[in-house]
């Protein structure tokens, strides 16, 4: 039997930027860069991972369906983002200037990998908590972070992971040992 792979996405805001991928089969890495949704999308079912991580807000701060405060709001910061700016983990929280592009597309590509279990991760907490490590797979940083988010999609299937919020949304991090 084939064994299970594990997905790392590091979204870019923009098509038009980089987005690292990454599978790891809890063995070995390997990455892709690619652009658009569609190449994205197809990736992901061509290797029909068991868990996909995403390193991207997949949802909006409680109270609101756009980033319009003329429409909704005035929630800036999810609860999970704070548990984890208690802890001392840097984030940038979905309201904020570039993040607001990020987490519309986040959201709407949880949206398209249904049937998929999807987590959000953020792979540079990972890192610090992990501790640091080379992957060597990775051609360049949004591939790194990818190949974090893949780890972080490994330990979350381990039960080495704690997931931090509530239905608002949840941040999926490595248990520190
Ligand atoms: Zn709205």
């Amino acid at each position: 039997m084939k064994s299970p792979v594990f997905a790392g996405i590091d979204l870019a805001a923009l098509p038009k930027n980089q987005t690292g991928l990454c599978l790891f089969d809890g063995r070995r890495f390997g990455c892709r860069t690619l652009y658009d949704d569609e190449a994205i999308v197809a990736f992901i079912e061509e290797s029909r991972p068991r868990v996909v991580a995403i390193d991207a807000p997949l949802t909006l701060p409680r109270g609101r369906c756009c980033f319009d405060d003329a429409c909704c709001g005035p929630r800036k910061i999810r609860t999970c983002d704070r548990m984890l700016i208690a802890r001392g983990h840097r984030v940038f929280p979905p309201g904020f200037s570039f993040m607001k592009q990020l987490t519309l597309r986040g959201k709407a590509m949880k949206e398209r990998l249904q049937g998929y279990e999807i987590i959000e991760v953020h792979p540079r907490t990972s890192l610090r908590i992990l501790g640091p490590r080379a992957f060597p797979a990775a051609h360049n940083e949004h591939e790194r972070d990818a190949c974090a988010a893949a780890l972080t999609a490994f330990l979350y299937a381990e039960g080495k992971c704690e997931v931090l919020g509530d239905d608002e949304g949840t941040v999926v991090i490595p248990r520190v040992r």
